[in-house]
């Protein structure tokens, strides 16, 4: 295996460039960074986030990485630009939320599902976006999943898992359909809900007056509601059908819930918080 493998990240905001300026500050790559608009890579490369800047995809230097560090709707476009470079790599990655959706695009924008192309997913992230968000330690102690194809090589699985690792990270495989679906579940119905919850309460008050009153609980709860909108309408229009499935079982229980209040139906209540609490305390 390569020592220093070259690697181009795509996309140089907050997953991307952090994952670049891991991989750079533990000499774990040769580091070339691309953003679309003047400035941003530039500024990547004073900032010692990558190596070096990569100006138009049309002509890459020799690579053995390319990691889509772009929000999901924006890969086939890239993906059209990078395509005569694919056949030298061992590599190409993405960091997208969801998975069964870049698969599809991959496979529709190349014809095939190339041998490098391995779909990842780290489970790290946070509120803020763009290249002044980048953390150099995002990623250590974090999950990161991989979902191996088929039609993906030993080598790019190799590659994969040695620089998600350099970077900090616990690397764990699964199937594209679990992934959407666990992540349906753990991440995108609680951004849903959050988003809700506080659009709802904001139009209700007059300039979100309200939320001054707001304690710790609707502070944990509403973080996640100052995530970034664009990447957040990418994943759910592109995670649909597992996002519906979860959505739908969870407001049957919500009625259920509504239900028990309006009837005063402690017991119930009762029963439904033990559950959660006891699950609650039993995953941190
Ligand atoms: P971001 O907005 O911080 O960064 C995206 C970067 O891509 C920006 O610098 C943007 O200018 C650039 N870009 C957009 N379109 C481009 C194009 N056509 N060509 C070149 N550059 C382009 O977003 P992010 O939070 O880093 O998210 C990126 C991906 O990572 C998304 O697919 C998201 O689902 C995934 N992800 C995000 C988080 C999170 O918490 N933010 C966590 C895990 C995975």
């Amino acid at each position: 295996m390569n020592q220093q493998p070259k690697v181009l990240v795509i996309g140089l905001g907050l997953i991307g460039a952090s994952f670049a300026k891991a991989l750079k500050s533990r000499h774990a790559a040769y580091v070339y960074g691309y953003n679309r608009g003047a400035g941003v890579a530039q500024q990547a490369k004073e900032l010692a986030v990558i190596d070096e800047v990569v100006d138009d995809l049309q002509s890459l230097p020799p690579l053995d990485c390319i990691v889509l560090g772009v929000p999901v709707l924006a890969i086939a476009p890239v993906l059209e630009q990078i395509k005569p470079a694919l056949s030298g790599l061992t590599l190409l990655t993405d960091v997208g939320s969801v998975k069964g959706e870049v698969v599809t695009i991959v496979q529709q924008t190349l014809g095939e599902l190339p041998a490098c192309f391995v779909p990842g997913h780290p489970i790290a992230g946070a509120e803020k976006s763009g290249l002044a968000a980048a953390n150099e330690t995002l990623f250590d102690d974090h999950m990161h999943i991989i979902t191996p194809l088929a039609s993906s090589s030993a080598a790019a699985i190799e590659l994969v898992t040695q620089l998600w690792q350099a970077c900090g990270a616990d690397v764990i495989s699964m199937s594209v359909e679990k992934h959407d679906e666990v992540l349906a579940a753990t991440s995108h119905l609680p951004h849903l809900l959050a988003f809700s919850l506080v659009d709802t309460l904001s139009r209700e008050s007059e300039n979100s007056e309200i939320f001054k009153y707001a304690a710790g609980g609707f502070r944990d709860f509403s973080r996640i509601a100052a995530s970034d909108p664009t990447m957040w309408h990418d994943i759910f229009l592109t995670n649909q059908s597992a996002l519906l499935a979860v959505l739908r079982r969870f407001q049957a229980d919500l009625s259920q819930l509504e239900q028990a209040v309006e009837q005063g139906d402690g017991a119930y209540l009762k029963q439904v918080f033990t559950q959660a609490k006891q699950s609650r305390d039993h995953f941190s």
